[in-house]
């Protein structure tokens, strides 16, 4: 279990806060909004009104020691850029922090924050990735073009193996594991049966991805 603080509760920072709390951490949440901090309070480990540009509220919330805080404060880069000080004189090591404009990026950058999120263009370029292959439920990007996607098996057909279903492509993809109901199996080989509503999850560039026997899912 970690502790972290999440500073800004708009829909963002909240959001973030109660899928922190959902992972078994501890989650300080910091607003100014008095009714906002008022209405999540039972779903944070703490909810506490008060100024993130100021330090002695921080200092008294002990956010110095917590192992990571994401700032998510919206509009007002002076308030973010201020918190962002604060925070790196409480010696805070892991910064995260909500961008919303070039300028505040640029800042931010030259402040050295740990990682600058921009959610509206990261989830456009998700959405646009999942409406492009819309075979992969759930994808992630490992670097060097490469990719690990998670593919459901939709239809019956006649022969439902592996080596069947990555076909030509089978030799730039690499099939780690499938979920079937609760059960994970591993260690599978081109032979390996498939059946209707699996989960499979593969490995592999784009290119090779996207060719995969179509009529499995
Ligand atoms: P979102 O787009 O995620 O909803 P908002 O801009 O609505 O973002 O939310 C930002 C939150 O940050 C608001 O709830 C606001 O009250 C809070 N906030 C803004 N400035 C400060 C500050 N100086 N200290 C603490 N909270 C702040």
């Amino acid at each position: 279990m970690s502790q972290f603080a999440v500073i800004g509760l708009g829909r963002f920072g909240l959001a973030a806060s109660i899928e922190l709390m959902r992972l078994g951490n501890s989650v300080i949440g910091v607003d100014s909004d008095s009714k906002l901090v008022n209405t999540v309070s039972e779903q944070l480990t703490v909810a506490a009104i008060a100024d993130a540009t100021d330090e002695s509220s921080l200092k008294e919330l002990d956010i110095g020691s917590c192992d990571a805080v994401l700032v998510a404060i919206g509009e007002s880069l002076e308030a973010s850029i201020l918190c962002v000080l604060l925070l790196k004189s409480l010696n805070v090591k892991e910064i995260w922090v909500k961008a919303t404009t070039k300028p505040h990026h640029i800042i931010l950058t030259k402040l050295g924050v740990s990682r600058i999120i921009h959610p509206e263009e990261e989830i456009g370029v998700r959405v646009a990735q999942s409406l492009n292959y819309p075979m992969m439920n759930q994808y992630m990007s490992i670097g060097n073009g490469l990719f690990i996607v998670e593919v459901e098996i939709k239809s019956h057909h006649p022969d439902m193996s592996v080596k069947k279903l990555l076909g030509k492509a089978g030799k730039d993809i690499e099939p780690m594991l499938v979920r079937r109901n609760s059960t994970i199996i591993k260690h599978l080989d081109g032979d390996f049966q498939l059946a209707v509503k699996d989960s499979l999850i593969l490995s592999g560039s784009l290119t090779a991805l996207k060719k995969i026997a179509p009529e499995f899912y």
